[in-house]
């Protein structure tokens, strides 16, 4: 798809993940997280010890899961709590979100994998990673399973500014996203970026780079969620010592900040996220008055008001 002389996602503006799926799926397709006991190598010693300056996994693991509970009662507990909430699910997927999900044996990574995808009510895999995380071995067979199975692969960008990953203890740079990306999309995966924007370092031009950065890649979809400081984080501590040293995002700001960078995305990646909202018990700043469902039609009143869409000016879809 070329950008278009009329904006041709509706209302929206931008190529919406969930619109996607209905179509592909004839309904919508929820993820069902699991914990399967990984680690990071961002922690465990391989690449760093601290972790990224950002994280903590607390702030995005469901509270009602056990890592000392099987993969199977973790996701009939999940499913428990989905289908309460939630109508007009088509089918769901074991989300392995927490820390590194192919960071591990392989025999170990295999068994996780089957474990969930032998549960009768799980269609597929979602699974977030880091980039340097992702040997060939483990990408042939992702792709293997991709054959039969929905398999979303989930992949830890964050930032497309070697000096931002660096200022963060990311423990890797810009060219293993890049490496990752195209190593899992040459074996015909469907790869899910995960951007962070605001991170300390950056600047609105660095993030709007980044738009274009990630147009030239095969990625599928990008999930984009705004830095918020989690307690517990080396980040939030940062911050508390010094809040100039770790400058955030206002509301309106980030707004701006996100329909200026979808309008320069390629027109091609969906948006599978526009915003994320951590727990308010662990969340340090920042504070909006916005909630995280208000997000995606304020952008899309933005992009109206500026009479934009997704792509408008990307100039650099290579796919
Ligand atoms: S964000 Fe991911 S890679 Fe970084 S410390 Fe947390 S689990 Fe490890």
């Amino acid at each position: 798809m070329t950008p278009a002389a009329a904006n041709p996602f509706g209302e929206r503006r931008y190529n919406a993940w969930n619109e996607h799926v209905k179509t592909r799926y004839g309904g919508r397709v929820q993820k069902v997280s699991v914990i399967a006991g990984f680690t990071c190598p961002n922690r465990d010693g391989l690449v760093g010890t601290g972790g990224c300056s950002f994280c903590n996994n607390a702030s995005f693991t469901p509270s009602y899961l056990s890592r000392r509970q099987p993969i199977a009662e973790q996701i009939d507990a999940g499913l428990e709590f989905l289908q309460r909430r939630y109508t007009g699910t088509q089918r769901y997927i074991a989300y392995f979100q927490s820390y590194s999900n192919t960071y591990g044996e392989f025999e170990r990574l295999r068994s996780c994998y089957e474990e969930a995808l032998a549960h009768h009510q799980i269609s597929g895999l979602a699974i977030g990673t880091r980039p340097d995380c992702l040997p060939d071995e483990v990408l042939d067979y992702l792709a293997a399973l991709a054959r039969d199975h929905i398999i979303e692969l989930e992949i830890g960008v964050e930032s497309c500014n070697d000096a931002v990953l660096a200022r963060v203890n990311r423990g890797h740079d810009f060219a293993s996203s890049v490496d990752a990306i195209q190593r899992a999309a040459a074996r015909g995966l469907e790869v899910t970026a995960h951007l962070l924007l605001g991170l300390p370092g950056e600047s609105h031009a660095s993030m709007l780079d980044g738009a274009r950065q990630l147009s030239t890649l095969p990625i599928r979809a990008l999930k984009l969620h705004q830095l918020q400081l989690v307690r517990g984080t080396a980040l939030a501590r940062e911050w508390q010592r010094n809040a100039d040293a770790v400058p955030l995002l206002s509301e309106q700001g980030c707004i701006d900040l996100l329909a200026d960078f979808i309008e320069r995305l390629s027109p091609d990646i969906l948006l599978q996220r526009v915003g994320s909202e951590v727990p308010p018990s662990l969340k340090l700043a920042p504070f909006w008055n916005l909630r995280l469902s208000e997000l995606a039609p304020r952008i899309s009143a933005e992009l109206a008001s500026r009479g934009s869409w997704q792509g408008l000016h990307c100039r650099d879809t290579l796919r």
